[in-house]
């Protein structure tokens, strides 16, 4: 069955010196009305025992922007404004709801600066996007086309730590599962490889992960030389974040286009539990794929076996994958680390990881 969904789609766009401005002065105030509010959240809450609601918030807003020295918040568009004590009031539902820590100020330097627009302050026509307050449309670097006819519901203008400025639109789209397949695969999160298929592929890192390694190294060395308070210490920490922010969006990409071969190739996917083996803080095993991967990993196979009908299968940790024989099932004691092929008292002779995802694969579809 058909189903829609909502996803977004982010882009990077060049403003003009006018729309940066425009854009500095909203991501300012956005951030001053979430710490306001927030601030008010807190003491009627600490000294009045009192939960605030969103509406409250937003009329305390009202009256912000008639006061003598809060009267710039209205020079920008209201939406972003109005956004934040949404987000402020998602927070506090969760913090009650104890899903949640209680809510943080948000800092000039830490946070990420963002504005998000909702249907009424932005115009879509023709494929172009202009934002309330705004002459011009952004130009967008269209890396890849919206799906046909979508309607841009949302839309979330940020600037990261690199100074790049991004533009993530949501849309509703349908998505359709795709027709059922015969192949199951198990993956093993190896520990020379990325990942480890039980169909005896070896998934290796991209090869540009190691000069961007490289590359990184060789920027933070460059930052740590330069003095406290300078100019050049600043330049250098750009350097540094547009490095990081490059080596994220390059493993985001490839984690995408392998997450999508593996939904659309398998009706089953049999992976490790991801929150147990977080829990068991085991630093001697250096996995080839880092924690921060794995998760990332799994949250998009999870949606998107949701979306297609398919399959995500997670297999509890203690199941000793490596250590069983994936042909007849003998146990063996220890599994040293180093171990990289072995031979079971069966004669088989093993490749370790490709053997912990056969039996990944076959504790999967036994639990299914
Ligand atoms: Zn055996």
């Amino acid at each position: 069955m058909a189903q829609i969904v909502k996803r977004a789609y982010k882009y990077r766009f060049h403003p003009t010196p006018e729309q940066a401005n425009e854009l500095a002065r909203t991501f300012g105030c956005v951030r001053l009305v979430y710490n306001k509010a927030l601030e008010e959240r807190t003491r009627a809450y600490t000294q009045e025992g009192r939960r605030v609601s969103y509406v409250e918030s937003s009329a305390r807003l009202t009256e912000w922007k008639r006061s003598g020295d809060h009267d710039f918040l209205s020079e920008v568009s209201s939406v972003p404004l109005q956004q934040a004590l949404r987000h402020l009031q998602a927070a506090f539902s969760n913090f009650f709801a104890k899903r949640a820590k209680y809510p943080t100020f948000k800092s000039r330097k830490k946070s990420r600066a963002s504005a998000e627009y909702t249907r009424s302050a932005f115009r879509w026509r023709d494929g172009r996007l202009t934002l309330a307050k705004m002459d011009q449309p952004l130009d967008i670097v269209w890396s890849r086309p919206l799906p046909e006819g979508a309607e841009p519901s949302t839309v979330t203008v940020s600037k990261d730590a690199a100074g790049r400025w991004f533009v993530s639109i949501l849309v509703e789209e349908t998505i359709r599962p795709l027709d059922p397949v015969e192949r199951s695969v198990g993956v093993d999160a190896g520990i020379t490889s990325l990942l480890t298929l039980s169909t005896g592929e070896k998934i290796t890192n991209p090869k540009h992960e190691r000069a961007d390694r490289r590359r990184l190294a060789k920027a933070q060395r460059n930052l740590a030389r330069k003095a406290k308070g300078s100019s050049n210490r600043a330049k250098a920490r750009m350097k540094v974040a547009r490095v990081h922010a490059r080596i994220t969006d390059r493993r985001r990409d490839f984690l995408h286009k392998l997450t999508t071969r593996l939904v659309r190739e398998n009706q089953v996917i049999a992976v490790e539990d991801l929150t147990v083996r977080n829990l068991v803080k085991n630093h001697a095993l250096a996995r080839a794929i880092s924690d921060a991967s794995w998760r990332e990993l799994r949250t998009m196979l999870e949606y998107k076996a949701a979306w297609y009908g398919r399959d995500l299968v997670a297999v509890d940790r203690w199941f000793p994958s490596s250590r069983l024989c994936s042909a007849c099932g003998a146990l063996r004691e220890t599994m040293p680390l180093g171990v990289r092929t072995w031979q079971c008292v069966c004669g088989t002779l093993h490749d370790r990881d490709v053997n912990a995802a056969k039996n990944i694969l076959a504790a999967g579809l036994a639990e299914r």
